[in-house]
C-alpha cells in the first residue's frame, strides 16, 4: 500500500537536532510543508538557520503546556532524536489531539560518499540499494544517462546537482565532480554519485573511488545493471547463447579500438558488444571487416533503450555505417555484432530480415 499526501502549507514539527534532523526537515520544506524544528538546545544564530524552517527549543518533557503549544495544530509530528520521556509524552498528547506521529531514524553524522549505478535509464531498473542510498542522500551529483525522471521522490531529502556529461560536452570536469562530492563528504553530507548503467563499466567510477580514498573519504559502491548487457536484452539480443555465442567483449568507441585489438576480437569469436560507438562505427566496422570479419555478421543497434522511445535497428555488420546515416541513429546507443542478433529476429513473431522490401533489414523491433 502507498498513501500520497499533499503536505503543502500543512505544519510539521520536527524533534532532533539540525545534523540529524537534516533529511526530515529538508525533505518537508521541499514539499512545501510549514517547517518548525524543536531542538533540544538553544536556536542558533540567524545566519545558521536553513532558509523556510521555524526554530524554537524544546521544552521540559513534563511541561505539557509548552509541548502542546507546539504540537497542537500540527499535522504531522516528526520525531527524530529527543531523549525516550520526552518521546512518550509527544506521543500521548499526539494520540490525544490526533496529529500523526513519525519516527525517523537520525541522518549520519559522517559523510560519506556512495557510487550508484542507476541503470540504463528506467526508475524500474534501479536497485533496490540503489533505492536506499537514493532515500538517505543530502545530496545527488547526476549524469545525463542516470534514471532522472523519479529521482525528486527517490531522493526527496536530497539537493539534486546534474553534472550532466554528453559526448565530448563535459559542463563540469571530472576532477571537478570528485572535488565537489569529496568536499560535501568532508562536510559531513551523504553523498550520492549517480551513475548510468553500472558505475564501473565505461563510467569513470574507479576514478571517483580512488580520489575518494585518497581524501580518506568513506566510500562505497553500488553496482547497477549495465547497459552494455541490459539494453541489447531490451530488444530481445541475449549476448550470449548456447549452441550460438559462449562469449561477449564489451568495447568502447569512445576512442576506436586499435586494430591488433580488433584483430584479437575478429579471431576470439562470440558477441561484440560497443558503448559509445555510434561517432566512430565506420573506423570500428572497417577495422573489424579488415581483420577478417564477413561482412554479413548479423548486427542491430538500439537507441535509447527503455525510455518510450527506444529505437532497434537490424542490419548486418557491413551495412551498418550506411544505416547510422540514413536512419540518422544517435546516441545513446549500444551496438551488438554477432549471430546472437538472429535469436531476437528469429524468434516467433519477430521481423522477418529475408523479406524482398529493400530495406527490410532495417526495422523497428516490437519492445519487449
Ligand atoms: N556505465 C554505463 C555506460 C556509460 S558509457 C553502463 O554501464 O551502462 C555511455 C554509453 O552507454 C552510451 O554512449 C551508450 O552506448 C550506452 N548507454 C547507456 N544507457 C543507454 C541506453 N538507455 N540506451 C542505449 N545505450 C545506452
Amino acid at each position: 500500500m502507498q498513501i500520497d499526501v499533499d503536505v503543502s502549507g500543512r505544519k510539521v514539527v520536527v524533534f532532533g537536532s539540525p545534523s540529524a534532523a537534516r533529511r526530515a526537515v529538508t525533505r518537508f520544506v521541499q514539499s512545501g510543508a510549514r517547517v518548525t524544528l524543536v531542538l533540544p538546545g538553544a536556536v542558533p544564530p540567524a545566519e545558521q538557520r536553513q532558509d523556510g524552517v521555524r526554530y524554537a527549543s524544546q521544552p521540559a518533557g513534563d511541561d505539557t503546556s509548552a509541548l502542546l503549544r507546539l504540537v497542537g495544530p500540527a499535522w504531522s509530528v516528526v520525531v527524530v532524536d529527543v531523549d525516550p520521556a520526552v518521546r512518550d509524552r509527544l506521543v500521548e498528547l499526539c494520540g490525544r489531539l490526533r496529529v500523526l506521529v513519525q519516527r525517523e531514524s537520525p541522518a549520519p553524522t559522517e559523510g560519506q560518499v556512495v557510487l550508484v549505478g542507476g541503470g540504463p535509464g528506467d526508475p524500474g531498473l534501479l536497485t533496490v540499494e540503489a533505492c536506499r542510498a537514493l532515500g538517505e542522500a543530502d545530496v545527488v551529483f547526476f549524469d545525463r544517462l542516470a534514471p532522472t525522471a523519479a529521482l525528486a521522490q527517490l531522493a526527496p531529502g536530497a539537493e539534486l546537482v546534474d553534472v550532466g556529461k554528453s559526448p565530448y560536452h563535459h559542463p563540469v570536469t571530472q576532477r571537478s565532480i570528485e572535488e565537489l562530492m569529496i568536499a560535501r563528504a568532508q562536510a559531513g553530507q551523504s553523498v550520492v554519485r549517480l551513475k548510468g548503467g553500472d558505475p564501473f563499466v565505461f563510467g569513470r567510477g574507479g576514478e571517483e573511488l580512488l580520489a575518494c580514498l585518497a581524501a580518506g573519504v568513506d566510500v562505497r559502491v553500488v553496482p547497477g545493471v549495465s547497459s552494455a548487457l541490459a539494453v541489447p536484452a531490451a530488444s530481445g539480443i541475449p549476448v550470449t547463447h548456447r549452441g550460438v555465442s559462449h562469449a561477449v567483449t564489451v568495447i568502447s568507441g569512445h576512442v576506436p579500438p586499435r586494430a591488433a585489438e580488433l584483430d584479437a576480437l575478429v579471431r576470439l569469436g562470440g558477441t561484440i558488444v560497443v558503448l559509445m560507438g555510434i561517432a566512430t562505427l565506420e573506423q570500428i566496422v572497417a577495422g573489424l571487416c579488415a581483420a577478417g570479419m564477413d561482412a554479413s555478421v548479423p548486427a542491430a543497434v538500439v537507441e535509447r533503450g527503455y525510455s518510450p522511445s527506444q529505437r532497434s535497428t537490424f542490419t548486418t555488420v557491413g551495412r551498418l555505417p550506411a544505416e547510422v546515416r540514413r536512419l540518422d541513429l544517435r546516441s545513446p546507443a549500444v551496438v551488438v555484432i554477432g549471430e546472437v542478433v538472429t535469436v531476437a529476429t528469429s524468434a516467433p513473431g519477430a521481423i522477418d530480415l529475408e523479406a524482398a522490401d529493400p530495406f527490410a533489414d532495417v526495422e523497428e523491433a516490437p519492445r519487449r
